[in-house]
């Protein structure tokens, strides 16, 4: 919030404990490694795919990537009708 200014501007880009597919477990953030380049190559094959062009860390479950491919990307968070409220 502090960075946001508000807590309903903070939501639109931070999910919250409630929303955050994190707390769920269908979400990982990957740190700068070759993990992070394998999945962007092979991720979807195993229904994991980056959801979020402005975050090529975060990787979420979605199974039905395994046979129709990942889903066009949100630009970033505030496209996410999860994060909107
Ligand atoms: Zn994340």
């Amino acid at each position: 919030m502090a960075e946001y200014g508000s807590e309903e501007e903070a939501a639109r880009w931070v999910a919250t404990a409630a929303t955050s597919p994190h707390v769920s477990g269908d979400a990982v953030d990957l740190g700068r490694s070759q993990a992070r380049a394998w999945l962007s190559r092979h991720g979807a094959g195993f229904g994991l795919c980056q959801i979020y062009e402005n975050e090529p860390w975060h990787y979420e479950l979605r199974s039905e990537a395994i046979d129709h491919g990942c889903p066009r990307m949100y630009a970033d968070p505030t496209e996410d009708p999860r994060t909107q409220q």
